[in-house]
């Protein structure tokens, strides 16, 4: 049920990214569901955010954390046949810098194709792991900003012509213990598993901050 104040294209992105803040500290504390102190986290940087107080992480810590992880397939896990992938596809306009570039195998590239990552996850029903949403976000809030986007309404043209899926961010986070950081590297070949299948490969234990 969407939020009946999100109006514009900042309120829509800022209140999936606050889910994320409030779906990342409750992930890092191994808690199983939300409490009224997540929903506080939420709330507040949500507020803190479309009033100017709080700011999104820059994408450099997202890419200090990529290098942190093993080289491996972030959609399933994969460590042989690695290619790379664009969360934004060039044929939408994603760029080819570091922040909008993964790993991935050649079965998940070929089962992705030129589609948007949230887009491809969302029909496979599986939620993306948080690292990565995270980075998709920061990418989004960047590209409304530098357009002068953010205060759009959200049934504008504009909002229906951005390079990236503004229907599939999500407002909607399933509960922590159905939460993952990351998809956690595995070995052997990857043409023989599905990209849903990577979340078995859990990973709780990063404590990095979401902002
Ligand atoms: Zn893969």
């Amino acid at each position: 049920m969407p939020r009946r104040d999100i109006k514009t294209i900042a309120d829509h992105l800022y209140w999936s990214y606050a889910n994320l803040a409030m779906a990342h500290a409750a992930l890092s504390k191994g808690d199983e569901t939300y409490s009224g102190v997540h929903f506080i986290v939420r709330a507040r940087l949500y507020s803190g955010l479309q009033e100017g107080r709080m700011r999104v992480g820059s994408l450099i810590e997202d890419d200090r954390a990529k290098l942190a992880l093993p080289r491996a397939c972030c959609y399933c896990g994969a460590a042989s046949r690695l290619s790379l992938d664009h969360l934004w596809p060039k044929s939408h306009g994603g760029s080819e810098s570091s922040d909008n570039i993964v790993w991935c195998c050649l079965c998940c590239n070929s089962a992705k194709g030129a589609r948007d990552v949230l887009d491809w996850l969302k029909a496979r029903g599986v939620f993306p792991p948080l690292l990565l949403l995270r980075r998709y976000l920061k990418l989004a809030i960047r590209y409304c900003r530098e357009n002068a986007l953010m205060d759009e309404p959200l049934q504008s043209e504009v909002a229906c012509g951005l390079p990236f899926s503004l229907e599939s961010v999500p407002h909607e986070f399933p509960h922590p213990r159905d939460l993952i950081l990351h998809v956690a590297p595995r070995s052997g070949p990857s043409a023989d598993r599905p990209a849903s299948q990577g979340i078995r490969g859990l990973d709780r234990r990063s404590e990095e901050d979401v902002s």
